[in-house]
């Protein structure tokens, strides 16, 4: 068996890559090791909508959960900022629906897809894989945080979700509560997802995110555990090479999910898309040269936005819970419908910004990072 490319791992960014290789009348493989597109699902959901349209796709009445209306953020002392989401546009999709849309899309295009199926290891221009052998000209590794656990483990925090049951999830409300003891460096979440459910997580640097999560639930009130997920997350930004020889690797393998909350349903997607319209290219010329412009088109996008992102949570790693709640005490009204009317659910460091007190009365701010905070706001 022989194809253009092989992608390893069937989830949104192989899935768009290969989209995009079939496209061009390439010929590409998907192998997925689990026995399902899009499951087990590991994810929230959150994904703006203009996001959604950039990498092609109008969610179908099964991808779509719910409309995102407001954000309540809290400190460790309970103080809480609202944000009104409207102008930001943000939907909870349902993971196991998209990434089987995506598959659909993938293979109208004509790229074939295998389920229960690895990749073991790769010999030159071959693959082996749990179901024999397979010759490719590019290999797309796309097997999320499992393929930088194996180079990589710094950046990497433990998450537990569960999908619940609860009167106390409020429909178009997402909850993000900080506690530096409770979830060092993350935080905890509740997002609402349809009919009375939602998913409830955290991650944290050196925690049992499983222990967190249930002392959480215990506080929050009544409820029914439906599914519960235990799934690492990668928080360090981008990994130096997308391309090496013949592979390359797109979406949490590349590092492509956000250092603030490590959502990546959108650079990760849009990682598989650039990569995949460089492969075709670099098919088509056969120049090397086009691989690599698949990371300068990622890096264009994104990497201004992520280095910032990357500052700010080593930032929040340093904060205690008293400099957390006198940074939220130190948030106005007028910052509050700031961020709410101007910023970007995709490139939020700017509300960040606004958040910290970095460019308001910045008393808070410089007395707890000093002279540091210029190398976010550049
Ligand atoms: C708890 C949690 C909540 C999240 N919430 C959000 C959110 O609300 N919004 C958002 O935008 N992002 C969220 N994310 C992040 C988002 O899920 C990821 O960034 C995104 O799924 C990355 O896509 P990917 O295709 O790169 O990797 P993955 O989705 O991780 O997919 C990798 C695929 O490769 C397969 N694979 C692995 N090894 C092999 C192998 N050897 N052979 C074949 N296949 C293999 C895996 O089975 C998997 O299907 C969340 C993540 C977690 C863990």
């Amino acid at each position: 068996m022989s194809y253009d490319a092989v992608v390893a791992g069937g989830s949104v960014a192989g899935l768009f890559c290969a989209r995009e290789i079939a496209a061009r009348g390439h010929s590409v493989l998907v192998i997925e090791e689990d026995f399902e597109i899009g499951s087990p699902e590991h994810c929230g959901g959150l994904v703006s909508v203009s996001g959604m349209e950039d990498l092609g796709v109008i969610p179908s009445g099964k991808t779509f959960d719910s409309q995102i209306t407001r954000a309540e953020i809290s400190s460790p002392g309970g103080k809480k900022i609202t944000l009104d989401a409207k102008k930001q546009n943000v939907s909870v999709i349902n993971r196991r629906e998209l990434d089987k849309q995506v598959a659909r899309q993938a293979q109208k295009n004509g790229a074939e897809i295998r389920v229960k199926t690895s990749f073991k290891e790769i010999r030159e221009n071959r693959i082996v894989t749990t179901a024999g052998e397979v010759d490719f000209k590019i290999l797309v590794d796309a097997r999320g945080v499992s393929a930088l656990i194996q180079k990589d483990r710094t950046g990497i925090l433990q998450s537990a979700q569960y999908e619940i049951y609860a009167d106390w999830i409020e429909k178009g409300k997402v909850e993000v509560n900080f506690d530096a003891v409770k979830y060092p460096g993350f935080f905890s979440w509740v997002i609402p997802s349809c009919g009375g459910a939602g998913k409830v997580g955290v991650a944290g640097k050196n925690i049992s995110a499983m222990q967190a999560l249930e002392k959480f639930l215990d506080q929050k009130g009544k409820h029914s555990i439906i599914r519960k997920v235990f799934a690492p997350i990668w928080v360090n930004g981008p990994v130096e090479n997308f391309v090496s020889g013949n592979t390359v690797t797109v979406g949490d393998a590349a590092g492509q999910s956000k250092p603030t909350t490590a959502g990546g349903i959108y650079s990760c997607g849009l990682g598989g898309i650039y990569a995949g319209r460089a492969i075709s290219k670099f098919l088509e010329t056969k120049k090397h040269d086009e691989l690599k412009s698949y990371q300068k088109s990622w890096t264009e996008k994104f990497g201004k936005e992520f280095e910032r992102q990357l500052f700010a949570r080593k930032m929040l790693e340093r904060l205690d819970n008293k400099s957390i709640d006198a940074l939220f005490g130190s948030i106005t009204p007028e910052i509050i419908s700031d961020m709410s009317d101007n910023d970007d659910f995709d490139f939020h460091t700017s509300a960040i910004i606004k958040m910290l007190g970095l460019k308001g009365s910045l008393k808070v701010a410089q007395t707890i990072f000093g002279s540091e905070i210029r190398k976010i706001l550049g």
